[in-house]
């Protein structure tokens, strides 16, 4: 026997329809929920791989810098042995100057010592000068050397020996002994006021002197 639909009860029919209604719904609201699940999901996707990208250009800049770092200390230490080592020279280099300002002290103390020494030295010679200057103008002798008898045997210009007919006579410029006829010539010199025997060297030296300076 075949039951018609309108037999059974309303309520049988109609509540299953319900459910699968119900079902659907969630159904599609799991799959609305699960899209946009995938689309958050592709976007997690991105920034990940965007910020894995962002991660290593740090990561290079911080290798970057970290090298930069290194030889920034490399320089430091450079720097820091350039300063020990200077250091050292300067403590050297004051020793040196300090040595060398002491021996220049010392030396410049000789120095005066000496200086007054060479003065006084100096003054003695000048006032011995001036003495036997004005002793020899006294004699109107400009000769430089005196020359002593007992030390000549011969005339100082043609040789010929001494003796009891050719006697010693002194050129009153130069001091050399000569005989007679060596030393003939007499001028008047500076000093003396009369003409005296002159050697024909001083002779010539003489008037040599006049035509330059004048009577
Ligand atoms: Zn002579
Ligand atoms: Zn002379």
């Amino acid at each position: 026997m075949i039951t018609r639909l309108q037999d059974f009860p309303r309520s049988v029919y109609y509540k299953p329809r319900i459910r699968i209604e119900q079902t659907n719904q969630q159904i599609h609201g799991l799959v609305s929920t699960n899209e946009s699940l995938n689309r958050a999901l592709a976007k997690s996707d991105n920034d990940k791989t965007s910020l894995e990208t962002d991660l290593n250009v740090e990561k290079e800049f911080q290798q970057r810098l970290q090298k930069a770092l290194q030889n920034e200390k490399d320089k430091v230490l450079t720097l820091q042995i350039d300063i020990h080592e200077l250091n050292s020279m300067k403590q050297e280099y004051d020793a040196y100057k300090k040595e060398m300002t002491k021996k220049q002290n010392d030396f410049e103390k000789k120095f005066n010592d000496q200086d007054e020494t060479i003065e006084e030295l100096a003054l003695k010679l000048e006032v011995y000068i001036k003495r036997e200057h004005e002793s020899r103008e006294k004699d109107g002798i400009r000769a430089s050397g005196w020359m002593k008898d007992e030390d000549v045997k011969e005339c100082c210009q043609c040789k010929k020996e001494f003796g009891a007919l050719r006697r010693k006579h002194h050129c009153r410029q130069c001091g050399l002994i000569f005989c007679e006829a060596c030393v003939s010539t007499k001028l008047t010199l500076s000093g003396t006021n009369k003409p005296v025997r002159v050697c024909d060297a001083c002779c010539k030296n003489v008037l040599a002197q006049c035509a330059v300076n004048g009577p």
